[in-house]
């Protein structure tokens, strides 16, 4: 297993990647790929891929693999499969089997390429990473980058970072998440109790966010973020497929729905059908009490 790491002053996380599998790590460091720029980053991963002649290529499912491999599988003449949630090697064809997502996240299906490297994206937490082993050795190769400032042809002016109180919604092991039954920001407020009790972060539909109840960065679904957390409590949600796809992937689903016939119940392991603003009080108290033990 091979590991590729394309940056500025990244050569300290060669050993990383070793400690954590990597038998070779390519790495291109070179202070003129410190922003993530497509042109720059596409032109060395192409070189680098080229060099190293992987049979499959694997990326993250991130605004940055999202943008650079459809771009890559053009340039290497293949295709790519985003958003695998699985990954398997046929016995008998020797085929990369990619398993992701489709109809809105409503069935899985599974995709083989024919051609060479086989490129496929990975949705977060879809594979639990190996033990780190500090005894494990590796082979470190260095790629020269060979770029020159002419080939980036768009400028970084202003890094904006997203203020973020509490847990990342990517990384929480629990999200609460309200939909257009939470009413107002006030709502949402109570949500954010609960997610603070239970440590985990507060997540949201569509509608509250056009709403600006909360901000939009708090969106889950098709056009928003993709979380897999251990536990997902949907609330005031009806669980369209277009949200569906976003947190399809949890462990357990816990929905609150003052309508029996939603389709959240549908995906959830535990219902609950009420008013949100009859339950959520008891819920919050119970779960201090247990968390308390
Ligand atoms: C191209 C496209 C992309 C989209 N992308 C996304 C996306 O990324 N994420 C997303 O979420 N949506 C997305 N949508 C919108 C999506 O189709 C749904 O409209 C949206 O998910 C519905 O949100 P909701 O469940 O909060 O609202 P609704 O469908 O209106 O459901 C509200 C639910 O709250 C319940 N409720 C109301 N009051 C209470 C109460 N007091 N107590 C308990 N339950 C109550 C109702 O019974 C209902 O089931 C997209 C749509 C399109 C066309």
């Amino acid at each position: 297993m091979y590991a590729l790491l394309v940056g500025s002053g990244i050569s300290g996380l060669a050993q990383e990647a070793i400690t954590f599998g990597a038998d070779k790590v390519y790495i291109v460091d070179d202070p003129l790929l410190r922003d993530y720029q497509t042109d720059s980053y596409v032109l060395v991963m192409e070189k680098a891929v080229k060099q190293a002649m992987p049979r499959i290529l694997l990326l993250g499912q991130t605004p940055i693999g999202r943008d650079l491999a459809p771009r890559l599988a053009f340039r290497l003449d293949t295709v790519a499969t985003m958003d695998c949630v699985a990954l398997a090697i046929d016995p008998d064809s020797k085929l990369l089997l990619q398993t992701k997502p489709v109809y809105g996240g409503n069935a899985q299906a599974v995709f083989t390429c024919e051609t060479f490297p086989r490129i496929a994206t990975i949705r977060a937490k879809a594979m639990s990473p190996l033990k780190a082993d500090a005894s494990k050795r590796g082979e470190i190769v260095t790629i020269e980058a060979g770029l020159t400032p002419g080939v980036i042809r768009t400028k970084v002016l202003e890094r904006v970072k997203e203020e973020i109180a509490g847990i990342k919604l990517e990384d929480a092991e629990v999200i609460v998440c309200g939909g257009r039954g939470i009413g107002s920001t006030d709502g949402f407020k109570q949500l954010e109790e609960l997610a603070k009790i239970l440590k985990g972060a507060v997540g949201a539909t569509r509608p509250p966010c056009d709403s600006g109840w909360v901000s939009d960065t708090r969106q889950i679904g098709l056009t928003g973020k993709i979380v897999t957390p251990e536990l997902y409590i949907a609330i005031g949600v009806s669980g369209a497929s277009q949200h569906m796809a976003g947190c399809s992937g949890s462990k357990i689903i816990i929905a609150i729905n003052k309508d029996p016939e939603a389709n959240i119940f549908r995906e959830a392991r535990f219902g609950v059908v009420a008013d949100w603003k009859k339950v959520l009080p008891a819920f919050k108290d119970k779960m201090r009490e247990v968390l308390a033990k």
